[in-house]
């Protein structure tokens, strides 16, 4: 969790800082100082990966051929700060805090994506490659450790601007007559909401902005004793009990999808004049075919940021106005998965017609909506009031049954959209129903808890709705 900003100017005060021996044409060493902004900034950008690939080094892979660990990059760097500060003339003035961070977050990196690949593997998934380096043409980014003051200390100039101010020195023997020792770096940044206590800020040099490491800010909320059942859908991504529907900005976001399209066929047109397999076009790719898919994934990561922040949004506003929330608990890395392959019994090598383009429609539409990530904010944020309960609900036959009169048959349901019961001929959203037949279950659930902690018989809990985990059906504390 954490606050981003964004930078606005940035200033060297002080002494120029050191930046390294340089080679002149003649082939002399000397060393290089300057006081511009941008410069000093790639600078450290630089060091820090710099380090942060040394560190990296000291990994191994596993080589199939020779059935042992090698090294990810030949040869290990293994030498300490310390020395790498002596030895390597671009360190030399890096600020400690800023050199000494890429030791813990290398580590992070590495064993979190180590872990993704493990549990990815155990899910018959393509586990990725094994991480490499930070290359050259990623994003400019250093990480500057506050340690309670030690450095990167942030100051509030007015009420929209603030400034981080980032120290450091110059090594003695590369101090220049009659100037100081130390410089300091000053970022002016423009923040909306105070500053809250950070651990470490994170520079993004190519974006220009700045991210202060630190807690989520608590959800402060009154007692409502509201309780709300929810409906995941593709048409409507949620339909509340209280009929009410939640919708992505699916305008904009299919702007962005048309736009994505058109750039991928002129990709694909490209390769088809060229005659050439992807792999083999690849290799020779034009300019032009390269800045389109930059394109495509500058386009790709905004529709991503418009349904965090939808999602953000709305859960926030959830986790304010109901006590109880009650989701459906879908397996979405079932429904998501291709289509079985079908071959054709008379013709050997063909196949028949497996409705995997019209599954194709629905994976987009429910990766899109990211129904993961509604569930993964509830949960945190329910856990951050403290008040709030999330129940997870099995949703099986929750579109078929009726919510008046609990009659369950699959002729209920008579299109996407409409719902008519064959018993009570109540008709309603079809979404709607469903949403109120989860909080039906998600009440039936917590009956069930209580008469279980009533006869204190743990081996028998009555879940006549039971879910496939029921110790992680709760977060935050019990409403009543
Ligand atoms: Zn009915």
């Amino acid at each position: 969790m954490s606050q981003k900003v964004v930078i606005e100017r940035v200033q060297v005060r002080g002494a120029a800082p050191y930046l390294g021996m340089s080679a002149t044409p003649d082939g002399q060493q000397v060393p290089l100082y300057s006081t511009n902004p941008d410069i000093v900034m790639r600078w450290l950008c630089d060091g820090w990966r710099c380090r942060y690939n040394q560190l990296r080094s000291r990994r191994t892979r596993w080589d199939r051929n020779t059935q042992s660990a090698v090294p990810l990059g030949g040869k290990p760097d293994m030498r300490s700060d310390r020395q790498v500060r002596l030895e390597c003339s671009w360190f030399a003035a890096i600020p400690a805090m800023v050199l000494q961070s890429p030791n813990r977050i290398e580590n992070t990196d590495w064993w979190s994506a180590n872990k993704r690949r493990k549990t990815l593997k155990k899910k018959h998934r393509n586990p990725g490659m094994t991480p490499r380096f930070k290359k050259r043409r990623d994003d400019l980014y250093f990480v500057c450790w506050h340690n309670k003051g030690a450095n990167a200390n942030y100051r509030q100039l007015n009420r929209r601007h603030g400034e981080v101010v980032i120290t450091g020195q110059n090594p003695g023997a590369y101090r220049l007559d009659g100037q100081p020792c130390r410089y300091s770096i000053h970022i002016r940044v423009r923040v909306s909401q105070p500053v809250r206590d950070y651990t470490s800020v994170g520079v993004n040099w190519t974006r220009r902005t700045l991210v202060f490491v630190n807690d989520p800010l608590p959800i402060r909320r009154e007692r409502t004793g509201a309780m709300v059942g929810l409906d995941r859908g593709c048409v409507h991504t949620l339909a509340t009990s209280d009929n009410r529907f939640l919708d992505l900005p699916k305008q904009r976001l299919e702007r962005i999808d048309r736009e994505i399209r058109r750039r991928q066929k002129a990709q694909a047109r490209r390769i088809a004049m060229s005659g050439e397999t992807v792999k083999q076009y690849r290799r020779h790719a034009s300019r032009t075919y390269e800045r389109t898919g930059r394109e495509i994934s500058r386009l790709y990561a905004k529709a991503h940021r418009i349904i965090d922040d939808w999602q953000h949004k709305t859960t926030s506003m959830l986790v304010r106005e109901y006590d109880l929330i009650v989701l459906e608990d879908l397996n979405l890395q079932d429904m998501s998965r291709k289509a079985k392959a079908k071959p054709d019994p008379d013709r050997p090598g063909a196949y028949l017609h497996n409705g995997q383009s019209a599954k194709r429609g629905l994976n987009h539409a429910l990766r899109s909506a990211g129904l993961a990530g509604i569930v993964e904010k509830l949960e945190y944020k329910t856990r951050l009031t403290g008040q709030n309960r999330l129940i997870l609900v099995n949703p099986a036959y929750t579109s078929q049954t009726c919510s008046k009169c609990g009659h369950c048959a699959k002729e209920n349901r008579e299109s996407q959209a409409d719902f008519e019961c064959r018993q009570c001929h109540a008709r309603m959203n079809a979404d709607l129903n469903a949403a109120r037949n989860i909080l039906d279950r998600g009440l039936d659930h917590l009956i069930g808890l209580d008469e279980a902690e009533h006869a204190r018989t743990e081996s028998d809990v009555p879940t006549a709705y039971s879910s496939r985990d029921a110790s992680a059906l709760t977060c935050g504390t019990s409403t009543r």
